[in-house]
């Protein structure tokens, strides 16, 4: 066949297609196929997940009324979060606002609210960690700062240090104009009669499949913002009669609180010197990182196993660097829920899936 006899028949097929609008089809095809790639492509996503502590947490131990109180502040501060991630704000502000509702909530062991150390005395302990950047701030035992969560922050912004603890992190609060309350604003009625109880030795709650097993309420939030940016905080009051001057994971970087845009965020509750022990944070991290494992393999092997193995009570929520989110506990329940680009907050207080 000649060139020019080859040149006329595409031409004649082309006709065809078009005088058939087969070429439309065609293009309404990919025009489809792009609009549907560029929704599911997750590049933009954002997403944000919380936890107001684990432990025993079971159907029947709450009133109705207990019950949707955590429900509703739960969602309150999932839909604050989202509203800072939906306009483009950072992963570092929609974690520091998140924390800081669940501080100022009575119902959480974080900020008011927070248990009581032996000598009946809140001691607060708060961390926070900016995957984009690797930097972090942590203070520990401040008893006077009412926003423990945006004095780490501060920590990490305003000085060359990580950790800054008692009386010095104070100090810093006060240079930083953070707000400052008496000890007592923290301080509960419920926290006074629950520390007597456990002073006279009737305090942990026999669940129902038998086992004695702990409250764990500290707050944390993990986020990924619409750049990719990851940020894990954490807060918390520590353990009930704690000794005077103990510090619990919450503040240790890489305990209670890791984040890294490379694997993931995680902000974890639980028995603090466990998740000390077993670096928790940082080993879901390094797992991902090093041995390839997802998201949910790592903090499956670091919650269930690892940490079961040595009766290590507690649980993590997490992000990963493609934003599949993560929430794992081996207690009866854990306060918890997340929130993504659609805007509707998932929140579950027991075991239900
Ligand atoms: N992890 C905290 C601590 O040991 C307690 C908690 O999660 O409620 O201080």
């Amino acid at each position: 066949m000649s060139k020019f006899n080859r040149f006329y028949g595409m031409m004649v097929i082309i006709y065809d297609l078009w005088s058939e609008k087969m070429v439309k089809k065609i293009l309404a095809g990919f025009l489809i196929l792009f609009i549907v790639f560029s929704c599911s492509n997750n590049e933009n996503d954002f997403s944000l997940v919380i936890h107001g502590g684990a432990g025993s947490i079971y159907e029947g131990r709450y009133s109705a009324e207990e019950e949707q109180a955590f429900r509703e502040k739960l969602t309150e501060a999932l839909a604050a979060g989202h509203n800072i991630l939906l306009s483009g704000g950072t992963s570092n502000d929609c974690v520091e606002a998140v924390v800081r509702i669940m501080e100022d909530s009575p119902l959480f062991n974080a900020g008011k609210g927070a248990v009581l150390n032996a000598k009946g005395n809140c001691e607060l302990d708060a961390s926070f960690m900016d995957g984009s950047t690797g930097k972090a701030g942590a203070v520990g035992a401040v008893s006077i700062v009412k926003n423990p969560i945006s004095l780490s922050r501060k920590v990490m912004e305003k000085s060359k240090h990580v950790f800054l603890v008692g009386k010095g992190a104070e100090e810093f609060a006060r240079e930083n104009k953070l707000a400052i309350v008496d000890n007592s604003y923290f301080i509960t009625e419920e926290n006074r009669i629950e520390l007597q109880k456990m002073q006279s030795e009737k305090s942990s709650v026999l669940n129902p499949s038998g086992k004695h097993e702990k409250l764990f309420s500290t707050v944390g939030c993990v986020a990924r913002d619409k750049f990719g940016n990851i940020t894990a905080g954490t807060s918390t009051g520590g353990m009930m009669n704690k000794k005077f001057g103990r510090l619990g994971d919450v503040p240790v970087i890489g305990a209670g609180t890791y984040a890294d845009n490379n694997s993931c965020g995680i902000s974890a509750t639980g028995h603090g010197e466990f998740f000390i022990r077993n670096v928790v944070a940082y080993d879901i991290s390094a797992l991902m990182r090093y041995k390839g494992l997802s998201l949910d393999e790592a903090a499956e092997f670091v919650v269930n196993k690892k940490l079961v193995s040595q009766k290590g009570a507690g649980g993590i929520i997490g992000i990963d660097k493609d934003g599949e989110i993560v929430m794992k506990f081996n207690t009866s329940g854990m306060f918890r829920g997340y929130i993504t680009q659609d805007g509707l907050p998932k929140v579950y207080l027991y075991n239900e899936k």
